[in-house]
């Protein structure tokens, strides 16, 4: 066991510095954005202290947000506290917002970082990343690159995302203004159900977002589902009955057995799998039903449910 004192806390002040570092001293290091999360891990014994901490708290670029072509641009040492705050993410980016707010206790938002709760592949914001289509702008030994949430989450499932390249910035592409009589209906939602009502990660968390034209149809719906040990996934077949179905609102039975069939829950100490694909079915197709509803009373404009 290596004694606190033994331990070396880095602060370079540039994302190649950091890397640098990350990669000189290989083995016997961590990146550590907020250390909520690894510092769980330290103390539950399943990961070693290593000698050597590179933090990525002095690094300007990676505390940045701001918005750059209806885009938000964030940078990966944010903290969920300051997303949590900002307009850009509240009003327009709700999907994101409402999981930022569902995590863990205001004191433990202060700290924890959008970056360590994507990184660590398992983190609450994951579904909400899936369905807002964000884009991941990494450093690596091939400089720097951009990789779809997505891409990165298949190549993780895979063992095939490479584990030494630090995450610079996420790209969100954010909800537009719009104009007050707009015929046709955007939603988006998330929702999450933890083992006790709230400060606990998730045991199930879903998001959703799409457009409802005048015609009943339904338009670009993203849906996603995750939570747990369960590493988040878009539900693309539901995705695609629902966008081809005229008369959806009256299939949500099949579209609830479509979400349990795709969704690859794991079953852990707490929850089985079975479990955890029934509350993710059911918890999206109340969010249709929602928005079937709110159709029938001929209501437009912007809704959310968080
Ligand atoms: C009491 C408590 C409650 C919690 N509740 C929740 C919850 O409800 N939902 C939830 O999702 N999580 C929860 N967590 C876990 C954790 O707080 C969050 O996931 C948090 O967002 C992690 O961010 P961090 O900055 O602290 O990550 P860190 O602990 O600093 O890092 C996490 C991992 O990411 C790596 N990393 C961090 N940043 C980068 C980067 N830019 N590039 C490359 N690698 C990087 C680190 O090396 C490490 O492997 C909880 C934790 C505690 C202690």
């Amino acid at each position: 066991m290596i004694a606190l004192s033994d331990i070396h806390v880095w602060q370079p002040k540039s994302v190649e510095d950091a890397w640098k570092l990350k990669a000189e001293l290989a083995a016997d290091c961590r990146i550590v954005a907020g250390g909520t999360l690894l510092r769980t891990h330290w103390q539950a014994g399943s990961a070693a202290m290593p000698r050597h901490l590179v933090s990525l708290d002095a690094i300007p670029t990676m505390r940045k947000l701001e918005e750059a072509q209806g885009t938000a641009v964030i940078g990966a040492a944010v903290t969920l506290a300051e997303l949590e705050r900002h307009p850009l993410i509240g009003d327009r980016c709700r999907p994101l917002a409402a999981a930022v707010k569902s995590i863990a206790a205001p004191s433990v938002r202060r700290l924890a970082t959008l970056g360590g709760n994507l990184v660590s592949a398992v983190g609450d914001t994951l579904p909400a990343l899936l369905v807002t289509e964000a884009r991941l702008e990494w450093y690596g030994s091939e400089g720097e690159e951009l990789e779809p949430v997505g891409s990165w989450l298949e190549r993780v499932r895979s063992g095939a995302a490479p584990g030494n390249r630090l995450l610079i910035r996420i790209h969100i592409p954010i909800q537009p203004l719009q104009p007050r009589r707009n015929p046709e209906m955007s939603f988006a939602f998330y929702r999450k159900i933890g083992r006790r009502e709230a400060f606990i990660p998730a045991v199930v968390a879903v998001a959703g977002t799409g457009g409802l034209a005048e015609n009943g149809k339904l338009r670009n719906i993203r849906l996603a589902a995750g939570g747990g040990a369960t590493q988040a996934e878009r539900l693309t077949d539901a995705e695609e009955i629902l966008l081809s179905d005229d008369h959806w609102s009256e299939n949500l039975p099949a579209i609830h057995n479509h979400i349990q069939r795709q969704y690859q829950a794991c079953t852990d100490p707490f929850r089985s799998a079975e479990y955890r694909r029934i509350t993710a079915a059911n918890l999206i197709t109340a969010e249709l039903w929602a928005i079937a509803n709110q159709m029938g009373r001929g209501e437009t404009g912007y809704a959310a449910y968080s």
